[in-house]
């Protein structure tokens, strides 16, 4: 995602280095650049207009500071044009003052609503919450089904029409606008503090879906009603926003898809055409590949600065502070690192998801974005399988582990001898990481890392 726009325009920046001062004539080859680039990514022609405008404008003005070089001026009002255009500050739910809040979905077939309630859903679980998921896609065979599997994987109950149901407080069939009535009355019966209504899509935007959407929304005042939208779908996603923010008048968007190779256009145009702000990325399959969406952290990732703040909250979220704890005493006694410790912390790395997405998120990770595209997530795996064939002397003498027990080790947990020798190389180096810095009185870091 973003991965061809942010090549051309981190290359666009590259070229201003070593100036000292910036002409008019560099601000217009640069806004050029830019524009290409925002053209090639698929981002709407008006938006893109816009931007470079506003670009122009402020790299030409006043704003010289002589703190900052040409190119650091520019990546500056770029960034903050960026986060500007995909929303501006970070825009969490509302919450409803009494009674439980009402959460509606609503979005073209294949966008990914049904897959973002189970996330949504399990999200707001996470966070103390209570949700009850809604089933009102009654067009789409086996969209209940598919709304009832991703709620149990998220832990959460699904409110579903019932075939046969004659009143409407019995899980009526066949009316999605009943059903969706219906659910938030359930909600509040079973005392669940938020509802999470998804509605049917249809392929293209039509008149009828628009009218039952708007219906639903009608019925039940939802106090968000979240428009998602596939981040791959290219330049017609500003056409289909607009039509459902006529349609249902929808208060945020939510960004499907973000794992794809998309170009990003539609993400960087939906916000800025409705005026309505990104509020979550979707981010895989998984019911937890999820994101609240923060626009200057997207844009500093856009613009390979990093997005640092989320690689700790995810470190702080999956961290096992009795482990940490555990290795800080260890490291404070001046305890030896073992072959056992280095396995946790390789697990403790892990724990934290999927490690080329952790290390996507780190400033500079496009200059080595071939080598973690080709990153295999089984080495820890290998890792793990080799340290358990060690003896347990083994893991804690790692010295005495000479050309026989190599070969052993290897034969036990299935790699190649080099592997072995490998890991023992990297984990010496770990090891000896650690013994510098707790004579330094440093934290225990992540050593060991594979690659
Ligand atoms: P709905 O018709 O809007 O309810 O869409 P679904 O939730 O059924 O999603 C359509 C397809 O897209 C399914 O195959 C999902 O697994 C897939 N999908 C949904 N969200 C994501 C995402 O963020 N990333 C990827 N890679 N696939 C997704």
């Amino acid at each position: 995602m973003f991965n061809s726009l942010s090549d051309r325009l981190t290359a666009t920046f590259k070229n201003l280095r070593g100036k000292g001062r910036l002409t008019e004539a560099d601000v217009d080859a640069t806004v050029r650049e830019i524009r290409r680039a925002l053209l090639d990514a698929d981002v709407a022609v008006p938006v893109v207009r816009e931007f470079t405008a506003r670009v122009r404008e402020r790299a030409l003005g006043a704003e010289v500071s002589g703190a900052l070089n040409p190119s650091q001026q520019i990546v500056k009002i770029v960034n903050e044009e960026l986060v500007e255009i995909l929303g501006g500050e970070t825009r969490r739910i509302r919450l409803a003052k009494t009674g439980p809040t009402i959460i509606m979905l609503a979005g073209l077939q294949g966008a990914g609503k049904t897959t973002l309630a189970g996330k949504l859903a399990k999200w707001l679980k996470a966070q103390g919450h209570s949700p009850l998921l809604v089933a009102c896609d009654l067009q789409r065979p086996n969209a209940v089904t598919q709304l009832q599997v991703v709620g149990q994987r998220a832990g959460v109950p699904v409110f579903a029409p019932h075939p046969g149901a004659t009143s409407e407080l019995e899980h009526p069939a066949g009316d999605p606008v009943a059903v969706a009535r219906a659910g938030v009355e359930e909600a509040r019966q079973k005392l669940h503090d938020v509802v999470i209504v998804d509605t049917a899509g249809r392929l293209g935007v039509d008149a009828e879906m628009m009218e039952q959407a708007s219906e639903i929304r009608r019925a039940i005042v939802p106090n968000e009603v979240l428009f998602v939208i596939d981040a791959m779908i290219g330049q017609d996603a500003v056409n289909t926003a607009v039509a459902f923010d006529e349609g249902v008048n929808f208060t945020g968007i939510v960004l499907s898809k973000l794992d794809g190779d998309a170009r990003g256009g539609a993400a960087l145009s939906v916000a800025s055409v409705t005026g309505k702000p990104v509020m979550f990325a979707s981010t895989g399959e998984g019911v937890d590949d999820f994101e609240l969406f923060h626009p200057d952290r997207m844009a500093s990732r856009i613009l390979d600065m990093g997005d640092v703040l989320t690689l700790i909250e995810q470190a702080e979220k999956n961290w096992d502070k009795d482990e940490a704890a555990r290795m800080a005493k260890k490291f404070a006694d001046q305890e030896d690192f073992t072959l056992d410790d280095f396995l946790s912390q390789m697990q403790q790395i892990r724990n934290m998801g999927s490690m080329k997405k952790m290390l996507m998120m780190m400033p500079g990770a496009q200059n080595i974005r071939e080598q973690l595209e080709n990153f295999d997530e089984r080495e820890i795996d290998r890792v793990e399988a080799i340290v358990r064939s060690m003896t347990p002397h083994e893991r804690v003498a790692p010295k005495i582990i000479n050309g026989s027990r190599r070969a052993r080790i290897a034969r036990g947990s299935g790699v190649h001898v080099s592997e072995v020798n490998g890991l023992l190389e990297r984990f010496g180096q770990a090891q000896k990481m650690m013994k510098k810095m707790a004579q330094g009185g440093g934290m225990p870091g992540m050593p060991g890392m594979p690659g």
